[in-house]
C-alpha cells in the first residue's frame, strides 16, 4: 500500500464528490475537484489532483500536498485515519488484463475511529506474575507503566507468549504493537508486529510521537523512551526509514537529539548528518557506555533536562 498506488477516482466516486478529468479548470492526466481548505473562496473546481503522482494543489488558493493531507481535509479525520482509507482505495493491480476476468473488490467501507480494527483484541489487561517482576526487574514501576503507555499482556500461548505488548499510539489511535519477552531467553527480546497485523506499518511509525514538543530526544527502543520519558522517541531499531523522518518533519520537531544505543554510534552519526539540514538543530549525543536505558541518577537528569526547560 503506498500513496503512489491511491487511485484517486474510485475514491471520489465511493465519496460522492464531483470531479471532472476533461473541461474547464482541467489539464490532461488531472483529475480536477472542489477546493475543501476553509480559506479558499473558489467555487469552482480548481483542485487538482495529479493522477501519476498523486499529489494535489489548487490554482485558486495554492494549497499543496499528498493524498493523505486531502483526505484529512475532506473528511475531517486524522492521519492515521487516512492512512487506512488510502489502503481501502489501491489501483486495480489486474487493470491491464483482460474484461472477463473476475476483478478483486475495491474497499468501500467509511473508517472513523470506532471501525479500526483492535489489533490488541486478543492480549489482556491482566498482567501474570513474571511480566510484572520482569519489569520491576529492569527497574520500572509497572503502576505507572502499564496505564501510561497503555501496556498489555501476552501470558503463554500464541506467537506474542510470554511477552509485555507495548501499543503504537499515533494521534490516540493504536496502530501498531511491539511485544517485549519477559522470560530473558527469546532470540528476538522485541519483536516488531508484522504489517499485516498493523494498522500502519510499525516503521512509518515513531513510539510515543504524540507526547512530544519541538525538542526530541531520538532514541531506538520502547525501554529507552520508558526510561527518559515523555520528549523522547523512539524508532523500534536501528534503522531509521524516510517516513519516520518526515514524520519528524510533518509534526514540526525543530530540534533533535540523537541518542543512539552504543552498537549503533556510527549508523547514528551518519543519520545525525543526513537529517541536519532539515531541521533547527541536530545534534549527536554519546553515552560513556551501555544504553539510554542504563541511564539513572544525574546522568539521567542530565539527559532529560536538555528536552525538559
Ligand atoms: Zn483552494
Amino acid at each position: 500500500m503506498s500513496i503512489e498506488t491511491f487511485d484517486p477516482i474510485a475514491y471520489f466516486e465511493n465519496r460522492d464528490i464531483v470531479y471532472s478529468t476533461e473541461g474547464k479548470n482541467v489539464t490532461e492526466g488531472w483529475c480536477n475537484i472542489e477546493c475543501p481548505f476553509p480559506f479558499c473562496n473558489d467555487p469552482s473546481n480548481h483542485m487538482g489532483v495529479n493522477l501519476e503522482s498523486k499529489l494535489f494543489s489548487c490554482w485558486a488558493c495554492g494549497e499543496k500536498g499528498g493524498m493523505d493531507r486531502l483526505i484529512q481535509e475532506l473528511e475531517g479525520c486524522t492521519w492515521p485515519e487516512s492512512q487506512v482509507i488510502l489502503s481501502q482505495f489501491q489501483e486495480n493491480p489486474y487493470k491491464d488484463i483482460p474484461l472477463d476476468t473476475k476483478y478483486p473488490e475495491t474497499g468501500s467501507k467509511t473508517v472513523r475511529s470506532r471501525d479500526m480494527k483492535d489489533i490488541l483484541s486478543s492480549f489482556s489487561d491482566q498482567f501474570p506474575k513474571i511480566h510484572l517482576n520482569y519489569l520491576k526487574g529492569r527497574d520500572f514501576d509497572p503502576e505507572i507503566l502499564i496505564p501510561k503507555y497503555r501496556l498489555k499482556a501476552c501470558y503463554n500461548t500464541g506467537k506474542y507468549k510470554f511477552r509485555i505488548i507495548a501499543p503504537v499510539i499515533m494521534d490516540n489511535e493504536i496502530v501498531s504493537f511491539v511485544g517485549m519477552d519477559v522470560t530473558r531467553q527469546a532470540k528476538v527480546p522485541y519483536k516488531n508486529a508484522s504489517d499485516s497485523e498493523s494498522v500502519i506499518s510499525i516503521k512509518s511509525c515513531l513510539y510515543n510521537l504524540d507526547n512530544a514538543n519541538e525538542t526530541v530526544i531520538l532514541v531506538e527502543g520502547i525501554t529507552d523512551v520508558w526510561r527518559i520519558g515523555d520528549g523522547a522517541i523512539g524508532t523500534f531499531g536501528k534503522k531509521v526509514t524516510d517516513e519516520q523522518v518526515n514524520l519528524l518533519i510533518r509534526n514540526g520537531i525543530e530540534k533533535i537529539y540523537i541518542l543512539s544505543d552504543s552498537d549503533a554510534y556510527y549508523d547514528w552519526k551518519i543519520l545525525a548528518e543526513m537529517i541536519a539540514p532539515v531541521f533547527n538543530s541536530v545534534e549527536l549525543l554519546e553515552l560513556n557506555s551501555g544504553d539510554p536505558e542504563n541511564l539513572r541518577g544525574d546522568n539521567l537528569k542530565e539527559i532529560q533536562d536538555l528536552i525538559r526547560k
